[in-house]
């Protein structure tokens, strides 16, 4: 037993821990948790709680269900939702290993485990910092309605008492008591939309806390009486949920993407993971946009992008280089704007990391930088350019993923394969279906 373990086996006696809670996620994204007693946990430890995997999205065939969850000990942390006055709750994520102990092929923060292994082999540790969005409702959505938003405030809005700012107080409490650092944290353009943005961490890092993010802000919400969202783009004529993710390089402690002197700062090493995150964008954009929904998102503007380029101060730009603060060395990072907080974040860092690995060794050259407003030039202008449009519809985003190395390469075969497999199945289950766009514009006109 290791230093770590004896720490979280100390800790479960000191603070009364009754439950402990093993999480792990499946390959759609969604968290998914086993509460096994304190006294199960030596042996969680050493050989890992078995549980059936062919029940989990994407995990296994019938036949090789037996897969085993074995604790992460670095990953412990108290639930304070669920730890008042009496015994406390703790939780740890997992990885997920075959009943011979290797590492299963099935599980996502697998495949980032092994994208970030091959970016140290060269050197590198990739460091991820997300600003997420989502909705506050007021009540738990009902079939085909509208759902209505907690307030009608909007950008960096403050208004006494509001709803979002006590939301977001809380929130944040929990998540810091969690030991998840917040940056910042504001409302956000559409009402009732708020944002929180985590303070930089390696991806692995990042990805745990995006789901701990992701818990802490709906059970909040329950707490609240209200509901939380993570859906892409609840509303037709309100801006979508995104999360923007600032990504950069570490070579040791220096920042690999700086370069005194150069065009904004910018390394040979930045500007080569930038082309390979545009060469890529289209076929990695099912992982990173993996719903029908989150197509709506990147249709109209509203600050989510549509087509494949940079900029800096360009919120147009899928990649923005950011210049608000005249950038020191350690802090160069570029701003990835396709993201949504909808997508497995294990599994969408690991395809930006591998693309941007790739342009780096592949040596691709930066295009030239968008300097206009992309969306408002005409189709013939960003013809032009050479500027073209991210992937219109999940289905898109399929065909192209469908031939893509990088993406059967960075995912492995297994998921690969199920990921492609569900999300067709995810598009022709929505092709097929008849909406209130089509009953409103039809049935009375003919
Ligand atoms: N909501 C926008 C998106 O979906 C971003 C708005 C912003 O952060 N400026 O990407
Ligand atoms: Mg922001
Ligand atoms: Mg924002
Ligand atoms: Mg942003």
């Amino acid at each position: 037993m290791g230093k770590q373990e004896d720490f979280v086996l100390r800790a479960l006696e000191e603070r009364d821990v009754r439950f402990v809670r093993l999480w792990f996620t499946d390959v759609l994204g969604f968290l998914k948790s086993v509460a096994v007693a304190p006294a199960e946990l030596e042996q969680a430890f050493s050989e890992g709680i078995g549980f059936d995997g062919s029940s989990i999205e994407g995990f296994a065939r019938v036949y090789e269900s037996d897969m085993l969850a074995k604790p992460d000990p670095s990953t412990f942390q108290i639930l304070p939702w669920r730890s008042g006055d009496g015994p406390s709750t703790a939780r740890m994520f997992c990885d997920i290993s075959m009943p011979d102990g290797s590492p299963s092929y099935a599980d996502p923060r697998y495949v980032l485990k092994r994208t970030l292994s091959t970016a140290a082999d060269k050197g590198f540790t990739f460091y991820t910092h997300p600003e997420i969005e989502f909705y506050l409702f007021k009540d738990v959505p009902a079939s085909g309605a509208e759902p209505i938003p907690v307030d009608r405030s909007g950008y960096f809005d403050h208004t006494a008492q509001s709803r979002g700012a006590d939301f977001r107080r809380e929130a944040i409490t929990m998540l810091e008591a969690m030991g998840i650092s917040v940056e910042f944290s504001h409302h956000e353009g559409g009402p009732g939309q708020q944002e929180i943005d985590l303070r930089y961490a390696d991806a692995l890092t990042t990805a745990d806390n995006i789901m701990t993010f992701r818990t802490v802000v709906r059970e909040v919400a329950l707490t609240q009486g209200i509901w939380a969202s993570f859906m892409p783009k609840p509303f037709t004529d309100q801006p979508g949920s995104g999360m923007h993710t600032h990504v950069s390089l570490f070579e040791g402690d220096n920042n690999a993407f700086f370069e005194a002197g150069a065009e904004y700062q910018l390394s040979k090493t930045g500007r080569g993971f930038i082309a390979g995150i545009l060469k890529h964008a289209s076929e990695i954009s099912c992982v990173t946009n993996q719903w029908v929904n989150s197509y709506k998102r990147m249709l109209w503007g509203a600050e989510a992008p549509s087509y494949v380029c940079w900029g800096h101060n360009n919120r147009s730009a899928m990649i923005r280089v950011p210049m608000y603060k005249p950038l020191k060395g350690q802090s160069t990072r570029v701003e990835l704007r396709t993201l949504d907080a909808a997508c497995n974040p294990y599994l969408a860092y690991a395809v930006v990391l591998a693309a941007g690995m790739k342009g780096i060794e592949e040596g691709y050259e930066l295009p030239r930088e968008a300097e206009d407003d992309v969306w408002s030039l005409s189709e013939r202008e960003r013809k032009s350019l050479g500027i073209d449009p991210l992937p219109k519809s999940l289905h898109d985003a399929i065909e192209i993923a469908e031939d893509s190395e990088l993406l059967a390469e960075t995912l492995g075969e297994h998921v690969f394969d199920f990921f492609l497999r569900n999300k067709r199945a995810e598009w022709d289950d929505y092709r097929g279906q008849v909406s209130a766009y089509e009953r409103d514009r039809m049935l009375p006109v003919i």
